[in-house]
């Protein structure tokens, strides 16, 4: 099958390797349609890491993907060949202590899509995954649609794991494709106000569609001010998208007492801090977002429901060949990119 192999920091070469095989009785062979470019990705692409996990070249990023149905392993029921579906990335194991409590997300030997080490990603032809890591989606859902699952699934659980009262004012800092997804998932609660930071303002723009009480750029705006003046009870929950520290600062001065801070955004550097004095006096609660955990069908059924539609997000396609020209494009923000797709035919 042809696959883009990232060979080195910023460098991909689109080559010939062999057809991953059906192994396990409850293997999936699957013909990838549709793979997104996804900022994760990019700390593969421009450092080769994210903290420990090292990417060992040659190897094949991309974990956002839809597709069909090729080949089942005998013991497989839940798909058939020729069925159209979105992916879940993770593969846990199911008999750890984190699996066993419901925490697959966290499992001790958890195996991702595209992540070094673990499994080789999906900008390729096809790959092989557990039954229970495809969802079936109905014929009027498209691949990018499913493919879009993926993050929105995050997003889901991002808001499910944050205590969202009726009436509550949220921000949303850093407004790329996770922040977006977020966005898109409040509107479908009772929330009062969403208030979006970004230092892009083609990301401001796509944000000011979906009527954020105020946007702004922190580059230029005085943010703690300026939403300060709006809201100034300051927020009930903050979702940092962003993995930026200056953000992260922002979220603390932004947050009400007893506020949550959710971390959402993936920071390029392995420590970040915090106004501790700030962070204690208003007694506000931090909660990480490992990826997600039981929402790929949830996000599914939102677009499936037109809940929610994010097809705007997709702003550009290309071919596998072309996936030096996608990642260069994502990586240096350019053309007003959002969610960049690879489109495999
Ligand atoms: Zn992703
Ligand atoms: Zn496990």
């Amino acid at each position: 099958m042809k696959a883009a192999l990232l060979t080195a920091p910023r460098q991909f070469e689109i080559k010939e390797v062999p057809d991953p095989k059906i192994v396990n009785d409850a293997d999936v062979l699957i013909r990838i349609k549709t793979v997104g470019v996804c900022g994760s990705d990019m700390h593969y692409y421009t450092t080769g890491r994210i903290g420990s996990q090292i990417v060992q070249y040659p190897f094949i990023v991309g974990h956002e993907a839809a597709g069909v149905v090729e080949k089942i392993g005998n013991g497989v029921t839940r798909v058939r060949p020729g069925q159209r579906i979105a992916i879940e990335p993770a593969v846990s194991c199911g008999k750890c202590d984190q699996c066993k409590s419901g925490r697959e997300n966290t499992c001790r030997k958890l195996r991702f899509l595209g992540a070094p080490q673990q499994l080789d990603g999906a900008q390729c032809e096809y790959v092989v995954l557990p039954q229970e890591n495809c969802f079936p989606i109905i014929e009027s859902m498209t691949f990018e649609q499913a493919t879009l699952c993926e993050p929105l699934a995050i997003a889901v659980y991002a808001v499910e794991r944050s205590p969202l009262a009726d009436g509550a004012s949220a921000a949303i800092l850093g407004v790329g494709p996770i922040g977006m997804s977020v966005f898109h998932v409040l509107r479908t609660r009772n929330v009062r106000s969403v208030c979006v930071t970004d230092k892009i303002d083609a990301r401001l723009e796509a944000a000011r569609k979906l009527s954020p009480k105020w946007a702004g750029n922190p580059d230029r705006v005085d943010v703690i001010k300026e939403i300060g003046e709006i809201e100034p009870f300051q927020m009930d929950v903050i979702y940092e998208c962003s993995g930026d520290q200056a953000a992260i600062s922002q979220a603390v001065q932004l947050l009400k007492p007893g506020g949550t801070l959710m971390i959402v955004g993936i920071p390029e550097v392995d420590e970040v801090s915090f106004l501790i004095h700030e962070l204690r006096r208003k007694e506000i609660t931090i909660v990480n977002v490992r990826r997600q955990n039981h929402c790929t069908q949830k996000a599914i059924d939102l677009l499936t429901s037109r809940k929610i539609n994010m097809d705007s997000l997709v702003t550009h396609r290309f071919p596998l060949e072309e996936t030096p020209k996608a990642f260069d494009l994502v990586a240096n923000y350019r053309d007003g990119v959002m969610k960049t797709m690879i489109r495999i035919d």
